[in-house]
């Protein structure tokens, strides 16, 4: 480890520093729904304000594909960042054109550019290096540093994350090197107990992480609608409920490997079982290993953890010094079926240590339940990114960085 960063990078009086943030934020009609993004990027972004530089930055938004299409501007991003911030924000209509050259050559120190929506150019995802070298030449123009500061974005192979920082100098941004060390803290040296929460809808997204982070763990439970493919592959009947029969095999597997290692695998005992997949559903507490007998029969769905399993999880986890978890215990979208997740995140925020909240779903869960950012340990920017490093994966966009 050794991750180059904003302090080794030495007077940036007057220097005009390119910033790749993720300023991916969910719209609404065309409006910002959670500037929760915006506001990461702002500790890197004044850092570099009060350091006297010039700043430019870039970012994607949503998925245009290589052509320009209004509906995923950057400017209203712009915008919020320039109530955000106390300094001049300026926006440019492109990324690599006549304009975004002319208000990068007048951006004064101590100013801001927002360059538009990087995704508008094919070349910044392209699979082809020249390509991508061509780009990212371009975008780094006039410029003497760029900071990598998107950490949803370091696991991607893409012009502005990789090509860029390979061809001027570069470091990482605060953001960036925060939430490395914290996912590097729960890969090495953890106290222990170490417990790991997963749920989220598919076993077959988090089997990676699973792999990777049950030998460093002493506790794995499982919640969400990937729990099913567990409790059949114990011989259960899981009703309607998802589950991943091509599955069943490795997750046998995972619980031999983990019963050889002496991890304890905690399922449910007890699962809200409802008639339909909807908010208005009726539903019942089953117990796990008879999921099949409620008025419901094989029709039933697992749609949350029961309130036995929420307040074995909560416990298990007040009781740990280190916590990962990704992935809701159930459907927390609808208010029926939120109570695991709720309960999974109170205890969260009332234990001893590390507890890290990772995983898109996951940070969204939290907030809509009213928790604030700060009662957690860390909320992870990067969903698959900070997957792929519990995954055990190298990550392009920090490798670059010297990781
Ligand atoms: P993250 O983005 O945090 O990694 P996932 O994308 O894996 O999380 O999963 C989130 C989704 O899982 C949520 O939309 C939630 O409704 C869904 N989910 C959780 N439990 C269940 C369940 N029992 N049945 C169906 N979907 C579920
Ligand atoms: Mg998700």
């Amino acid at each position: 480890m050794s991750l180059r960063t904003l302090e080794s990078t030495g007077d940036l009086t007057g220097k005009t520093v390119l910033v790749r943030s993720d300023f991916n934020v969910p719209l609404s009609n065309g409006a910002i729904a959670d500037d929760g993004r915006i506001r990461a990027s702002l500790p890197t972004l004044e850092y570099l304000i009060r350091a006297g530089a010039a700043v430019v930055v870039m970012s994607h938004l949503g998925r245009p594909d290589g052509v320009v299409d209004s509906a995923w501007s950057l400017e209203p991003v712009a915008q919020r960042l320039g109530q955000l911030l106390t300094v001049p924000v300026h926006f440019a209509r492109d990324t690599v054109g006549p304009d975004a050259d002319a208000r990068r050559r007048s951006l004064v120190p101590g100013e801001v550019l927002v360059l538009e929506n990087l995704r508008f150019d094919p070349r910044e995802t392209s699979k082809v290096e020249t390509e991508r070298t061509e780009f990212a030449t371009q975008l780094t123009t006039g410029v003497d540093l760029l900071v990598s500061d998107g950490f949803g974005v370091v696991h991607r192979k893409h012009a502005s994350v990789f090509d860029a920082a390979r061809i001027v100098p570069s470091a990482a941004g605060l953001l960036v090197e925060a939430e490395t060390e914290i996912l590097h803290r729960l890969t090495t040296d953890t106290e222990r107990p170490y417990t790991v929460v997963l749920g989220g809808s598919k076993v077959s997204d988090k089997l990676g992480v699973i792999e990777y982070l049950l030998p460093r763990v002493d506790r794995l439970l499982i919640g969400g609608g990937m729990v099913f493919t567990f409790l059949a592959a114990q011989g259960h009947r899981v009703g309607a409920s998802l589950c991943e029969v091509d599955r069943l095999d490795t997750v046998r597997d995972y619980l031999d490997t983990a019963r050889e290692l002496g991890v304890e695998v905690v399922l449910p005992t007890d699962i809200v079982v409802a008639s339909a997949f909807a908010a208005d559903a009726e539903f019942t507490v089953a117990s796990s290993d008879t999921m099949e007998d409620t008025p419901f029969g094989a029709a039933g769905r697992g749609l949350d953890i029961g309130p036995e399993t929420s307040r074995r999880f909560a416990d298990l986890v007040r009781s740990s010094r280190t916590v990962f978890w990704n992935g809701p215990m159930g459907v927390f979208e609808m208010a029926a079926f939120a109570s695991g997740t709720r309960a999974v995140a109170t205890a969260l925020t009332e234990m001893d240590g590390l507890g890290v909240v990772g995983g898109g779903d996951s940070a969204a869960a939290v907030r809509s339940l009213g928790f604030p950012d700060a009662s957690f340990g860390h909320i992870s920017t990067g969903g698959g990114a900070s997957l792929e490093f519990l995954e055990g994966k190298s990550l392009p966009g920090l490798e670059v960085l010297g990781w």
